[in-house]
């Protein structure tokens, strides 16, 4: 647990990819009102919707991806968000926009965000560990993505645990 780095194998996945509603944040991003207010920044943000709401990612999210950033990999994001516009500004709100390398926002089925991912990237789908909280996500990808891990919002434990199966699929 902490810090320490992602990869022991030197076999580096090439993009990490996640999804954001209840992956990277706690919120559905179609659920809430822009424009946000920031009221906390650095590694716990929270951000308040005009209604009122006050919008966390997971605690360790905002570390995992400095971390990530840190070690050099390309950070992707795919989500199939009906508001890609309120996502924006969520991404905006909590400033994200420096982590994130690639990002496809957009509804539908998750094989063409990861499609435009590669062709964006030239980071072959096989190359890349993907994490969402839903099945049918994982399930639409199983066969494409390298590495797909379904999570209950981000953790450490869980980004490690998907960077070991990278590694033991490619050594
Ligand atoms: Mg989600």
């Amino acid at each position: 647990m902490g810090d320490t780095a992602f990869a022991e194998s030197p076999r580096r996945p090439g993009m990490v990819v996640f999804d954001l509603d209840y992956t990277l944040w706690q919120f559905y991003a179609d659920c809430v009102s822009a424009p946000f207010v920031v009221q906390e920044k650095g590694d716990f943000p929270v951000i308040k919707s005009v209604d009122g709401q006050r919008l966390k990612p997971f605690p360790d999210s905002v570390k995992i991806l400095k971390k990530l950033k840190e070690e050099g990999y390309l950070i992707g994001v795919a989500s199939r968000s009906p508001t890609p516009s309120v996502a924006w500004k969520a991404i905006d709100a909590f400033e994200w926009r420096k982590f994130f390398d690639h990002s496809v926002i957009t509804p539908g089925c998750k094989r063409h965000h990861i499609k435009e991912l590669s062709k964006e990237s030239g980071v072959s789908p096989k190359e890349m560990i993907f994490f969402d909280d839903e099945h049918r996500n994982i399930r639409d990808l199983e066969d494409v993505v390298g590495v797909c891990c379904l999570v209950d919002g981000v953790s450490f434990e869980e980004v490690r645990k998907g960077f070991r199966k990278f590694a033991a699929l490619n050594s």
